[in-house]
């Protein structure tokens, strides 16, 4: 079997015929780990559902520099529900795996959540580290949409604003199976912080027409209940081709 291109992220404009280079952390990727040389096929993708074939064209400045020539382009089909993800942040390496997880489920986006016993706050570059560990999920599982990060808010006013259908994890809820989204595009997973929702905020966001769902009687961290209820619900409603 032919091996399938390597991924890259290139957010500009793709199309056939076009003529770029990769940026120096994608290049470092493409001709240092993935030693990629003239002639050899990639395929890059603009974070928004674009997706090209291209062939490197000339490797330079010690692998740091990748030219590339598009060969064709085609538009991602966008899955059926979008996932999206508001979740109280978790500690350290437990973050980038929930982000990188995630992204490998086919979340839509991430919106930290500010909770009344919430620990780790958005510390000041998050916003960067973040972004890499999303494009290296979306290159490994070969995503086309990159997750958008939201600012952080709290779970009472992301509720009030929310147009989607919205579950809040925690104990005593419904089963994930006895609900089927109303709101037939678009799902938001509202996960609390290791100290658990206090019970003005699950009444806060429940006022607001959101589901409680349970995820069974043991007490999973975080990242674990986050993960759980993604996989469901793309496994469940939002299976892309
Ligand atoms: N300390 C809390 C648990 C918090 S677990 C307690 O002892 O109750 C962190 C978050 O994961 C919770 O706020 C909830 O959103 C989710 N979660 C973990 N286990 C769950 C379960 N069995 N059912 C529903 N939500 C769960």
């Amino acid at each position: 079997m032919k091996k399938a291109a390597p991924w890259f992220y290139y957010p500009a404009e793709l199309e056939a015929g076009k003529s770029g280079r990769l940026s120096d952390e994608e290049a470092r990727h493409a001709a240092g780990s993935r030693r990629l040389e003239p002639g050899d096929a990639l395929t890059l993708f603009d974070g928004s559902g674009v997706v090209a074939d291209a062939l490197v064209v000339a490797v330079g400045s010690r692998g740091r520099d990748v030219a590339f020539e598009v060969s064709g382009t085609h538009n991602a089909s966008s899955p059926a529900l979008a996932l999206h993800l508001a979740c109280a942040l978790p500690k350290g390496d437990r973050l980038a795996s929930l982000l990188d997880m995630a992204t490998q489920l086919g979340m839509s986006s991430f919106t930290p959540i500010d909770c009344a016993r919430s620990v780790v706050k958005v510390s000041e570059n998050a916003e960067r580290r973040w972004q890499r560990i999303l494009i290296e999920a979306c290159k490994q599982s070969r995503r086309p949409y990159l997750p958008i990060v939201r600012p952080a808010t709290r779970p009472q006013v992301l509720a009030e604003q929310c147009q989607d259908e919205l579950w809040i994890a925690h104990p005593g809820g419904s089963r994930p199976a006895e609900l089927s989204p109303e709101a037939e595009t678009s799902l938001t997973i509202m996960i609390g912080p290791e100290g658990g929702f206090t019970e003005e905020e699950v009444d806060a966001v429940t006022a607001q027409g959101a589901h409680k769902v349970s995820l069974g009687a043991g007490i999973l961290r975080t990242e674990s209940a986050a993960i759980a209820l993604l996989a469901y619900a793309r496994l469940a409603f939002a299976v892309d081709a």
